[in-house]
């Protein structure tokens, strides 16, 4: 009998959403071992708790589902999660999931790889909470969602921290008291599963490249940069939370701790100001229109200007950063929502670094989101490509569930 190939799920649970991937893993073609996950479905709720909607497709594109709810019905995260699950359940009746990969956003310093999630796992993962706060407790909601409805289900995390485990103290540590590190307080970066997806990418389209010193600008709502070096992440611009570096749609950045500090003299409450630093500053906060690039980039609002070009400008001081951290620069990537979508951003960003690097965009190129945008003579090439980091998710999960299979079959 001709058995379907198993099917993974991959969860995506953000601030305002709830991601969820269908993947088949097909037996190995090549006797290596080595699995390759292929997509075959993908479905979201987006605006939770403002207006929820709800779309399935098909990998080719097909639309399966479009349906929008009163905000009653899917008002937080976990009624989102069953609501994706019921549907979910209907299309994959006949070939039920035998494991799900979670995109988790804070590993700290235990984990540096994907794991089998356990009540141990768990409980780790929920002590990281107030260093994640946007994100952690949504990724923790799904995990549990699925340990009441399938207990036997395996359930894999994978971090946004793992992929910069290897980074040398020297871009671990903050200039506080020593005793701190040693209680996990150091910077660990995030977007790990984005830089790793690329890491591969680069190898596939520019192997030359991928061997030499890169710096990835991955600019979604949530934006951070990667010094790579040969494929491995030297440092990046997030730190401690998902909130240092470079601003972001709702993120402030790197803001002096004095300002913070001024903050709480002021008498504004911690939760206060995780509120703000988090959800009300970078774009939206600088510009007091939108976090949202794209109405950003139509607005005639002076200080959605303003917005966009300190975002250009410390996103191209970041660039310079991590290149002396590589001791030079070979490419410059560009991924993620903006990163990957907006010419006129992308522009910005390089004219800062046109007299140091000798980067000269293509605009033609630029403007058609081609993979490199630069000239042939320009001095370093600019790549744009768009990242996946549910495929990275599914790719851990599906190695996992073999090692899980091949132990219930040995045993
Ligand atoms: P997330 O971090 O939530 O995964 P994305 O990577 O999808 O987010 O990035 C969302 C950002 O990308 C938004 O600011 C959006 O405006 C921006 N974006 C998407 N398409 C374009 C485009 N064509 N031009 C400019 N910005 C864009």
């Amino acid at each position: 009998m001709n058995h379907p190939s198993p099917t993974i799920l991959v969860v995506n649970a953000g601030s305002s959403s709830v991601k969820v991937s269908v993947y088949t893993v097909p037996e190995a073609a090549h006797g290596d071992g080595d699995v390759n996950p292929e997509l075959s479905a993908h479905g979201q709720i987006e605006g939770i708790g403002v207006a929820p909607r709800l779309t399935v497709h098909m990998a080719d594109g097909r639309p399966v589902a479009d349906e929008r709810f009163p905000l009653a019905q899917v008002a937080d995260h976990d009624a989102a999660f069953r609501l994706i699950r019921l549907v979910l359940s209907i299309g994959l009746r006949d070939n039920p999931p035998v494991a799900i990969g979670h995109r988790v956003v804070h590993g700290g310093a235990d984990f540096t790889e994907a794991v089998r999630i356990d009540d141990e796992v768990l409980a780790k993962l929920e002590a990281l909470v107030p260093l994640a706060p946007l994100h952690q407790p949504h990724n923790l909601t799904a995990i549990r969602a699925v340990r009441e409805a399938a207990p036997e289900l395996l359930q894999v995390a994978c971090f946004d921290t793992a992929f910069h485990a290897g980074h040398d103290v020297m871009a671990q540590l903050l200039g506080l008291p020593y005793r701190y590190f040693e209680q996990g307080i150091r910077r660990y970066g995030f977007h790990g599963l984005s830089y790793e997806y690329i890491a591969r990418r680069l190898r596939q389209v520019a192997p030359d490249l991928a061997e030499g010193r890169v710096v990835v600008a991955h600019l979604g709502n949530g934006a951070s940069l990667c010094a790579l070096r040969d494929g491995r992440s030297i440092d990046s611009t997030m730190g401690l939370t998902a909130l240092d570096g470079m601003p972001m749609g709702t993120r402030c950045g790197a803001v002096d701790p004095g300002a913070v500090l001024w903050l709480a003299q002021q008498g504004m409450r911690a939760d206060e100001i995780q509120a703000m630093l988090y959800q009300e500053s970078g774009l939206k906060g600088l510009s007091g229109v939108s976090s949202d690039m794209r109405v950003l980039q139509a607005s005639a609002e002076p200080r959605a200007r303003l917005a966009i070009d300190f975002y250009a400008y410390r996103a191209a001081q970041e660039v310079g950063k991590l290149a002396v951290t590589l001791g030079g620069l070979d490419a410059l990537v560009f991924t993620a929502g903006i990163g990957a979508n907006s010419p006129e951003v992308r522009a910005r960003i390089c004219a800062h670094l046109t007299g140091l690097f000798g980067i000269e965009l293509d605009p033609g190129a630029n403007d058609d989101n081609r993979q490199r945008i630069t000239h042939d003579g320009s001095r370093i090439p600019v790549l744009v490509l768009p990242t996946d980091e549910e495929g990275i998710v599914a790719l851990s999960t599906a190695r996992l569930m073999r090692e899980a299979m091949a132990q219930k079959a040995a045993a």
